[in-house]
């Protein structure tokens, strides 16, 4: 049996309760296969799959809190610090109620290579809980975070682990677990990322998985031999990734015709006009039937439909599981040239593999919408020297990064005489970093 095989059979094993885990390791190791076959002896030795996939430490603890009755909650916290060889754990903290261990994992071992390809010093982890801030009060919200951040603050530190935001984990929560954190470690460090500019927080970290998006997209273009400039494209989604990708988009020449959210979709054969879009999303917090009234010459649709338009790119930018199989062929169909996701996984498995089969660029999100943490990173920089560096500044490093992401995701794939495919790229150029790391550390 081989190396590959034998792992994925023992993970399966000893997480019999874990299926997302299963899925997650098999697939990220699948697409692994050649790099592991040609050091097969070299790995196998040292037990570096073994040890790629069992987390270097995972903490599971009680959050209790009290509501605004006066009656206690008990809700579960995790953090899985997962690996740590280039560089602190890092990686945002869910709270949704579908959160449990297993998901944790996923998203923790996800994140190791994700961060590893950005080329920064961070290494990967995850956390949450089962806590829904949906429909609970402020003052609910601060109970729990403070709840949360009590024990967790244990665990975590600017030079040991930094989480960051995710779903259900913004500014709020994030000024609420920084303050107690900072009560009771009395430091003042950058122990969490995504917080406001006001203490501590990264300028362009807003703009920068949607602008990251695009700096790659571009790049890739280029590899291939075509100038985004003046093509058209559709975009899914209108909220924060969506928005700063159309404006980029447009920014680099682009007319972006599409944008949608989770009601229906907007069509403008005039190209989205982002303040408008900005207006109504970040301004007045409305749905997009009230694009129509800023641009009369657009349609809006009910539902989901945004692929069928005919354009040169396609951006899912919404989130998973959003362009299908039937997606995939209508944008073949009408000759779409490239695939960039800047949402996690909007891709499915059947509909990633049609597009390649049919010569669609594809970059996956691990590496188009690394521009997120990339910047995250940026902002422990910054917190580290104890200065804050100008837009400009970040944006310039921000576009460094995502051409390098792209450099090495196309040298990876050809390496390996996979030249076009940039999932595997991606995988591999993420993997070897972290491989050579743990290598070179010895056994721990
Ligand atoms: P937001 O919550 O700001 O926006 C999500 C957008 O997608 C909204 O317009 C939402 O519409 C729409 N949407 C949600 N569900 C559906 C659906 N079923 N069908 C159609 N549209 C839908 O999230 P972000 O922009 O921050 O994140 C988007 C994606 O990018 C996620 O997958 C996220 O994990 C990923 N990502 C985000 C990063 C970041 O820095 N923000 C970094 C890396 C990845 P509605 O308003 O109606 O809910």
């Amino acid at each position: 049996m081989s190396y590959v095989d034998e792992v994925i059979e023992s993970v399966i094993a000893k997480n019999p309760a874990e299926p997302e885990f299963h899925q997650a390791v098999k697939e990220v190791l699948e697409s692994l296969r050649p790099v592991i076959d040609a050091n097969e002896e070299k790995y196998r030795k040292v037990a570096l799959l073994e040890r790629l996939v069992e987390p270097e430490r995972q903490i599971k603890f009680r959050v209790p809190w009290v509501d605004d009755k006066g009656q206690v909650q008990v809700n579960t916290g995790y953090r899985v610090q997962f690996n740590s060889a280039i560089g602190p754990y890092k990686g945002g903290l869910r709270l949704h109620p579908s959160v449990n261990l297993g998901i944790i994992k996923v998203l923790g071992f996800e994140q190791i290579f994700k961060n590893s390809l950005t080329g920064l010093p961070i290494g990967g982890g995850k956390g949450g809980s089962d806590f829904d801030p949906k429909g609970k009060s402020d003052r609910e919200v601060m109970a729990f975070c403070q709840s949360f951040m009590t024990e967790l603050c244990k665990y975590i530190g600017a030079d040991t682990d930094v989480p960051a935001g995710d779903i259900g984990t913004g500014a709020r929560e994030i000024g609420y677990m920084f303050g107690q954190y900072k009560r009771i470690r009395g430091l003042y460090e950058g122990v969490l990322t995504g917080k406001g500019l006001s203490y501590g927080g990264s300028l362009a970290r807003t703009e920068a998985t949607g602008y990251g998006l695009l700096y790659l997209t571009k790049e890739l273009l280029k590899v291939n031999g075509i100038d985004i400039a003046g093509k058209t494209a559709c975009v899914s989604g209108s909220g924060n990734v969506a928005i700063y990708a159309i404006e980029k988009a447009t920014q680099l020449g682009v007319k972006v015709l599409t944008c949608s959210d989770s009601n229906g979709w907007v069509y403008d054969p005039d190209g989205i006009d982002v303040a408008a879009l900005k207006e109504i999303k970040e301004v007045n917090r409305a749905r997009l039937t009230e694009y129509k009234k800023y641009r009369p010459n657009s349609e809006y649709h009910e539902g989901r439909g945004v692929w069928v338009v005919k354009a040169d790119l396609a951006l899912p930018c919404a989130t998973q599981n959003e362009l299908l199989l039937d997606d995939a062929k209508a944008l073949v169909e009408n000759g779409c040239i490239a695939v960039c996701e800047g949402a996690n996984m909007p891709t499915t498995l059947e509909a990633t593999k049609y597009l390649q089969e049919h010569n669609v660029i594809f970059a996956p999100g691990k590496a188009a919408n690394a521009g997120g943490v990339a910047t995250s990173a940026l902002e422990m920089s910054q917190n580290s020297e104890r200065l804050s560096w100008s837009f400009e500044e970040v944006d310039a490093k921000l576009q460094t990064i995502m051409i390098n992401i792209t450099h090495n995701i196309v040298d990876s794939a050809e390496r390996y005489g996979h030249a076009g495919d940039y999932v595997m790229g991606a995988n591999i150029a993420g993997f070897e970093k972290v491989a050579d790391a743990m290598i070179a550390q010895g056994v721990c």
